[in-house]
């Protein structure tokens, strides 16, 4: 019997300085993967040991993903249990209490918190968990037990259907693990009152990391007319019509999340001036152009172009167009939100594209922000990956 409380895997010789400097994950080819390793289970947790032997610490490990060992920390020899997770939960949750006077907000960011492959979205008493990695899914009932231990929420909905999960031979499934929720429910943010679908919606429901930049164009939004392109369930067309936008237009292909968004338009009383139009957005765009028409504010915030390296190419190309086509439609002295949430492509990139695309359009202007995620996406300091969002607020002349 081994001394160890977990199995050992060895990093193959040279290959342990990266993690001994602080990033995370150890990829499959820096690992000794032998037979011994191949058999143990997919996210299991393991005692991480240099080529020399000398442990590093414990980790989550899956023999069949590229990212082999995701790293918790530097105690080989402890247990990871309903115990450990209670603490880095209660950690992330201190993190938000200070931030946020609302309990609605990302509670647990991944690596960010010390949680590897662990989303957790809170939208008051309710839970919204997507456990994209090996490790954190085996671990999911007591992650749950922690999560009520910690809170004692009506409800806890597992959303295990990102495409991430594939990477790591895990299937796809939502349900509710605890409690039950009959339809939508609230999201608070910055005191207004919207809806979110955390079963039938978009990743857990709701897209908590835009909130500050919602907020910041909010600062602009008096007497302006605004157009939300990809605006899913309208978060910023309506927190800008809340915040003064005389007219609030709202585009997107899902019916479903502009159904959403127009229902909680009519909670907040700013139903006529809000308008929800289901289309693609390049065509929208598009024709607005055409038609003459201008907006104060144009919101572009779309899907991620890039879902992998091949793809930057492609992506940069569409985010260029995005950037033309929406310059197209800003009036003189307003303003363009544009965004992109592919984590492969960097912030030098994509500025360059958006800058290439709106003098494509022939405009000019100036760069009045830029920014990611809220602090409630804290980003690990050694993973480039958990940075993944970039937004650019510009006036155009
Ligand atoms: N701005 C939103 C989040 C947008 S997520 C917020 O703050 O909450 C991206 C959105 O783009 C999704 O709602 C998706 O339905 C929509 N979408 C994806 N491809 C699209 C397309 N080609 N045309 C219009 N909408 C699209």
């Amino acid at each position: 019997m081994s001394k160890h409380r977990h199995p050992t895997v060895l990093f193959r010789p040279g290959h342990a300085a990266r993690l001994r400097h602080g990033h995370p994950w150890a990829y499959s080819n820096e690992l000794v993967i032998d037979a011994a390793a191949k058999a143990l289970p997919p996210g299991g947790v393991v005692r991480l040991a240099d080529a020399g032997g000398e442990a590093l610490g414990r980790a989550f490990f899956n023999p069949h993903s590229l990212i082999a060992a995701r790293w918790l920390d530097g105690d080989a020899e402890a247990a990871v249990d309903a115990a450990f997770l209670g603490q880095r939960l209660a950690a992330a949750l201190a993190l938000r209490e200070r931030l946020f006077a609302d309990p609605h907000y990302r509670l647990v960011h991944a690596e960010g918190d010390g949680l590897p492959g662990l989303i957790v979205d809170r939208f008051g008493d309710v839970l919204v968990c997507q456990p994209n990695g090996a490790g954190i899914d085996r671990l999911m009932p007591e992650v749950i037990d922690a999560l009520d231990a910690l809170l004692a929420p009506r409800a806890v909905v597992i959303r295990a259907d990102a495409p991430v999960r594939r990477l790591e031979g895990l299937a796809q499934s939502v349900g509710v693990a605890r409690g039950a929720i009959d339809g939508p429910i609230a999201v608070i943010e910055d005191g207004a009152r919207f809806l979110a679908d955390p079963i039938g919606g978009q990743k857990t429901g709701w897209y908590f990391d835009q909130r500050d930049n919602r907020a910041f164009l909010a600062r602009l939004a008096k007497g302006a007319r605004v157009l939300d392109a990809y605006a899913y369930s309208a978060g910023f067309a309506l927190r800008l019509a809340l915040a003064g936008a005389v007219e609030a237009v709202a585009v997107d292909r899902s019916d479903a999340a502009l159904d959403l968004g127009a229902r909680a338009a009519a909670g907040l009383g700013i139903a006529e001036r809000c308008r929800f139009v289901r289309a693609e957005a390049f065509a929208d765009l598009a024709r607005r152009a055409d038609a003459g028409e201008r907006f104060d504010i144009v919101i572009a915030d779309p899907p991620s172009f890039a879902k992998s390296r091949r793809e930057i190419k492609p992506a940069l190309r569409g985010y260029r167009k995005l950037a033309r086509l929406a310059a197209a439609v800003v009036a003189a002295k307003g303003f363009l939100f544009i965004a992109s949430c592919s984590h492969n492509v960097s912030l030098a990139d994509f500025t360059e594209a958006a800058r290439r695309g709106i003098g494509d359009a022939g405009r000019r202007g100036r760069t009045l922000r830029v920014a990611g995620a809220g602090p409630d996406h804290p980003r690990h300091l050694a993973l480039p990956e958990t940075d993944y969002l970039k937004a650019l607020v510009l006036q155009l002349d």
